[in-house]
């Protein structure tokens, strides 16, 4: 099926999926990227507290707007932190996915460690929703090799974390393809490595970022216009302390509303393609 075109629901010529990464302060805190004592730095911190504080609202009320499911992958720890906001997350009708418990790597982990962060997460969620996650992003970049394995054991449906393609696929388990749903995502379409920017610790590491946003709007729009030429499945990967500034926010909704003018655009949460794909593919 390499160039055959993908039927998508109502005759749609491609799937968009906007997915919203919730980090809060897991990603300064913990270590990731070699943040050592990351709980020292206050101020790094505090950009993860502006998310759920301020960012996490302005999604949502554009979201509703354009009448819009997104995906929130979240770790636990936010989530604990943050019942209100999950709960609202929840009842709009939004998916809320696993995203590890304080954004830890999986790539270190042993098999029991990873499951006790599967498990940890996945009560959490129950608790404040009534419903386990189906769906997860890795957090902190890799995964460890038995990491897919064990999500299927636990009842996962799908991850979007791979960048293998640019449609979904099947993962597969020892040469034999799965119903576990691949919904991979691509770096160009990550706001975080276009604009995410901290001064110390440094954030990128060498410095030199906070993109132009027309640039950045435009990358987007002319990966959106590929995907769509295409037919393809393309899944924005987006971090509300990046992208929900009052600047940023216009920024989406911009691209929002470029891929809404195109009338025959399925914009889905990644269940929702998931469930399509392992269906019809
Ligand atoms: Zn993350």
């Amino acid at each position: 099926m390499e160039n055959e075109r993908i039927k998508w629901p109502d005759d749609a010529r491609c799937a968009v999926m906007l997915s919203f990464d919730v980090d809060g302060e897991t990603t300064w805190a913990n270590g990731n990227r070699g943040f050592e004592g990351g709980n020292n730095f206050i101020r790094s911190l505090s950009i993860g507290q502006y998310e759920t504080r301020r960012c996490i609202r302005r999604i949502l009320d554009l979201l509703g707007k354009y009448g819009i499911k997104g995906t929130f992958y979240v770790p636990g720890w936010v989530a604990e932190r943050n019942e209100p906001m999950i709960r609202e997350i929840f009842s709009h009708g939004h998916e809320l996915g696993h995203h590890g418990y304080t954004h830890e790597r999986f790539y270190d982990k042993t098999y029991e460690e990873q499951a006790e962060i599967i498990d940890r997460s996945q009560e959490i969620f129950k608790k404040i929703t009534g419903k386990a996650a189906t769906g997860f992003r890795t957090p902190s970049g890799d995964w460890a090799e038995g990491t897919p394995g064990l999500l299927v054991k636990k009842g996962f449906k799908y991850s979007s974390s791979m960048r293998g393609d640019d449609r979904p696929y099947r993962t597969e388990f020892e040469g034999q393809e799965s119903d576990f749903i691949e919904i991979p995502t691509r770096w160009e379409l990550d706001d975080y490595v276009q604009m995410a920017y901290n001064l110390y610790p440094a954030e990128p590491v060498g410095q030199d970022r906070i993109s132009g946003y027309d640039n950045v709007l435009d990358n987007f729009i002319r990966e959106f216009d590929g995907y769509y030429r295409y037919g393809l499945c393309c899944a924005f990967m987006m971090h509300p302390q990046v992208i929900g500034t009052p600047g940023r926010i216009l920024l989406l909704e911009r691209l929002i509303r470029h891929i809404q003018s195109h009338p025959d655009v399925w914009i889905a949460t990644g269940e929702q393609i998931a469930d399509w794909w392992r269906e019809n593919y």
